[in-house]
C-alpha cells in the first residue's frame, strides 16, 4: 500500500486494493527473527529464498495485516514494519511515471482509475 510518508489525503487510505491483489513476497531475511522488521507470525514461507505475507500466497488474497474495508477505509497494522514490496509500491497518483499496477489492483475491486502526477500537473 504505497510508499511513505503517508499523505493524509492519500487515495490509499480509502483503497488498499494492492494489499488484496498481489502476492506480497520478499526475501526471507526481512523477517524479524533473522534481524528484519516483518513479524514472522504474519508470513508464509514460499521457498528457501522468499516469504510472503499471509493471505496473499495465491494472489488476489487479502493480506493478514490489512485492517478495514478495501475501497472504503483501510490501514496497515504493521505499517512501520511492512516488507520492502509494500514500501516500494507506488500509488499511481503520486508518481510522475505512474504505476499501472496500482490501477490494475483498483480495477479488480471496482475502484476508479487514478491519474498519474504528470497528468495532474498538465491539467492544472
Ligand atoms: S492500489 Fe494504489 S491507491 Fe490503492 S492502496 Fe495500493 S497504491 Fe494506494
Ligand atoms: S503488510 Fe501492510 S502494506 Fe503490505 S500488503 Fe500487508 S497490509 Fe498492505
Amino acid at each position: 500500500m504505497s510508499q511513505e510518508p503517508v499523505d493524509p489525503v492519500s487515495p490509499c487510505l480509502g483503497c488498499g486494493a494492492c494489499c488484496g491483489f498481489f502476492r506480497v513476497s520478499f526475501y526471507w531475511g526481512e523477517a524479524r527473527s533473522v534481524g528484519g522488521l516483518v513479524p514472522d507470525h504474519l508470513t508464509t514461507k514460499v521457498n528457501s529464498v522468499y516469504s510472503c505475507m499471509q493471505g496473499t500466497e495465491g494472489g488476489h488474497g487479502r493480506c493478514v495485516a490489512l485492517l478495514g474495508e478495501i475501497g472504503t477505509q483501510v490501514r496497515c497494522s504493521i505499517y512501520q514494519n511492512r516488507p520492502s514490496p509494500c514500501r516500494e509500491f507506488a500509488c499511481h497518483s503520486v508518481t510522475i511515471a505512474g504505476n499501472p499496477d496500482c490501477n490494475r489492483a483498483r480495477a479488480h475491486y471496482g475502484l476508479p482509475a487514478l491519474q498519474c502526477a504528470e497528468f495532474e500537473s498538465q491539467a492544472s
